[in-house]
């Protein structure tokens, strides 16, 4: 897992003009000109969690984190030690998708404990977050407040009010938009244009589109050039993950 990093690093940095990321996907299919960070999922149960990852890693950059819907309440100190361990591997470049959910998963206050935990591993390992937060962003914004993470912390697949959006930036969080953009009346196509540039970044999560679309999409309603849409979401992940 570890060796083909270098060969993907000098891969994409002497393509880097050309390179979409994809910040945060569970499609493990490549294409030559998109870099996808694939999100592992660590499991629930004791057997799953010593033989992760069992199934083939795709040969791409990773992020590896305890979703919040999959938290064992009997297994969380294993899932926790698998994503210490995880954290360190230099192809891991994010940790999480991890985070709060109000509408799914056991209680929040476990949820909450599972995620700061996981925010601390992501300190320690120098790595950024990738967070999943539905209708949990007080308790979000008072948990960053009270943790006070160094690492860049990224919202993704963010639907959400304009009220919601600016109060996350203006307490530092990065936002990643996806699928939503595609329809024009939602909040994330209304929202970008007022996302600052070097605070943005796009995905595919678990959705049925291509990460093209999405940035083809996003450069009609910034009305900016594609290619420089490009170039300036690459550098915002060189910034953060490099
Ligand atoms: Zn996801």
């Amino acid at each position: 897992m570890i060796g083909y990093i270098c060969i993907i690093d000098s891969f994409y940095h002497s393509f880097i003009a050309f390179m979409l990321i994809n910040i945060h996907t569970h499609n493990p299919e490549k294409q030559d000109t998109h870099q996808i960070i694939y999100n592992l999922i660590i499991p629930e149960t004791e057997e799953a969690i010593e033989n992760f990852p069992n199934e083939e890693v795709p040969n791409t950059l990773l992020s590896a984190g305890i979703h919040p819907w999959y938290i064992s309440e009997s297994n969380q100190k294993l899932q926790l030690e698998k994503l210490r361990q995880l954290a360190s591997y230099k192809d891991i470049k994010l940790i999480g998708e991890c985070g709060l959910d109000r509408l799914k998963g056991p209680s929040l206050q476990l949820q909450e404990e599972v995620f700061i935990k996981q925010i601390r591993i992501a300190e320690e390992a120098k790595k950024p977050l990738i967070i999943h937060c539905v209708k949990c962003f007080n308790e979000l914004i008072s948990i960053k407040k009270i943790v006070r993470p160094k690492v860049p912390m990224i919202l993704h697949g963010f639907n959400n009010n304009f009220h919601i959006a600016q109060t996350i930036l203006e307490r530092g969080f990065y936002i990643s938009l996806g699928a939503a953009l595609l329809n024009d009346n939602s909040n994330a196509a209304h929202l970008l244009p007022q996302i600052p540039l070097e605070k943005l970044f796009f995905e595919t999560d678990d959705k049925d589109v291509s990460i093209q679309e999405i940035y083809e999409k996003a450069s009609f309603i910034l009305k900016m050039p594609l290619d420089k849409l490009i170039d300036t979401i690459f550098a915002n992940y060189l910034e953060i993950c490099s």
